[in-house]
């Protein structure tokens, strides 16, 4: 945004900034030296006002399976961020991004909220994650979708609307708003900004349990923005947009996949005042993703039956797919293998690696 201002009061003309968008989406720039469509002049203008690099990540490391491929960004701040791109059989692609270094929220099936909260990601890095020429170069096209279930709790980060804003305006990114999903933990402020002013990007609420009490246990948010609240803005929101939102249950053996926790949560979403628009997407919590040892995955057969009691009460439910297994990164949780730099003083350094399952 500030080049596009930037050029439009130097009295350059709009196509310029076409020219420079179209050539980083296009190709493999990864300085405004290489932008060849830009007159020279342009280019070393440009350079010497935002620094010789058009996006701040520079891509590090790659990791691949069959169905995703990850990769650790280094963004010139300082901080380590990985971006998870998942394929899917009917050919198209879903990338996860990150929209802060650690997490200050301290979900206890979250090893990111074991971290603690490092910095809110820039809209810029966020953004990066999206346009990265490296995914030219890997023959990628623009993903599908695109969804902030990456490190961090999207809607606690101010930033995340300017990246919202970015990757849908047409003059930009140009995704379609209903291609973008934000996951959330219930920051009930932000949601409510987030539909008034994104009422077309999809929603996707944690719930991980149907009880006040249990919930705040695993998502101390509760206690400051309770489920209830998050739900009547949900409430709202459907009414008037009528777009189908989504609840995620992440499913923990012995903790919440209980039959009175399936009956509590198909009646929490008949409470609703559209429960036809509410969709649950049941989660088998993974071990090696989580923070707390005492977690434990269920059976996949019961993640089968709490999904199949939600059918058979009447309610959306699908269990999620969960790619990635193979290298420890699935779109929907990235867990903080570890993290240096943390010192007071010293240069913020994360790196986020993630690993299944979703859980957001
Ligand atoms: S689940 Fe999300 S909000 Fe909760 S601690 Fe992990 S990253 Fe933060």
């Amino acid at each position: 945004m500030r080049i596009r201002d930037h050029l439009s009061h130097a009295g350059e003309p709009a196509f310029r900034f076409h020219q420079l968008i179209t050539a980083w989406q296009a190709s493999t720039a990864e300085t405004f030296a290489e932008v060849d469509a830009l007159p020279k002049r342009l280019r070393d203008q440009l350079a010497e006002q935002f620094g010789p690099r058009l996006h701040p990540l520079t891509a590090l490391e790659v990791q691949r399976d069959e169905h995703v491929e990850k990769v650790l960004f280094s963004s010139d701040s300082g901080a380590r961020i990985e971006t998870v791109v998942s394929h899917y059989r009917a050919g198209w692609d879903s990338m996860c991004v990150s929209s802060q270094a650690g997490c200050g929220l301290g979900c206890t099936f979250c090893a990111t909220g074991a971290v603690g909260l490092i910095r809110n990601l820039s809209a810029d890095e966020i953004v990066a994650q999206v346009m990265h020429p490296r995914w030219t170069r890997a023959g990628l096209a623009r993903p599908a979708s695109v969804a902030f279930m990456g490190m961090g709790e999207a809607l606690a980060n101010p930033h995340v609307f300017d990246a919202l804003t970015l990757l849908t305006d047409r003059e930009y990114a140009g995704m379609s708003a209903r291609r973008v999903t934000v996951s959330t933990v219930g920051f009930a402020p932000s949601l409510e900004r987030l539909v008034n002013q994104h009422p077309q990007v999809t929603i996707t609420l944690s719930v991980h349990s149907p009880f006040s009490t249990q919930r705040r246990q695993i998502i101390p948010l509760e206690e400051r923005f309770p489920l209830a609240r998050n739900l009547d803005i949900l409430d709202r929101h459907t009414a008037v947009s009528r777009r189908k939102v989504y609840l995620a249950y992440l499913l923990i053996a012995g903790v919440n996949d209980g039959d009175d926790h399936l009956a509590a949560l198909a009646e929490l979403v008949r409470e609703r005042s559209r429960p036809e628009l509410f969709h649950v997407s049941v989660i088998r919590y993974n071990e090696a993703a989580g923070a707390a040892p005492e977690y434990r995955a269920p059976s996949s057969n019961r993640v089968d039956e709490f999904v199949h009691g939600l059918t058979a009460r009447g309610i959306h439910a699908t269990r999620r797919r969960q790619l990635g297994s193979g290298i420890d990164a699935a779109c929907g949780q990235l867990h903080a293998k570890y993290l240096a730099g943390r010192a007071p003083g010293a240069a913020p350094i994360a790196t986020l690696i993630p690993v299944s399952p979703a859980s957001r």
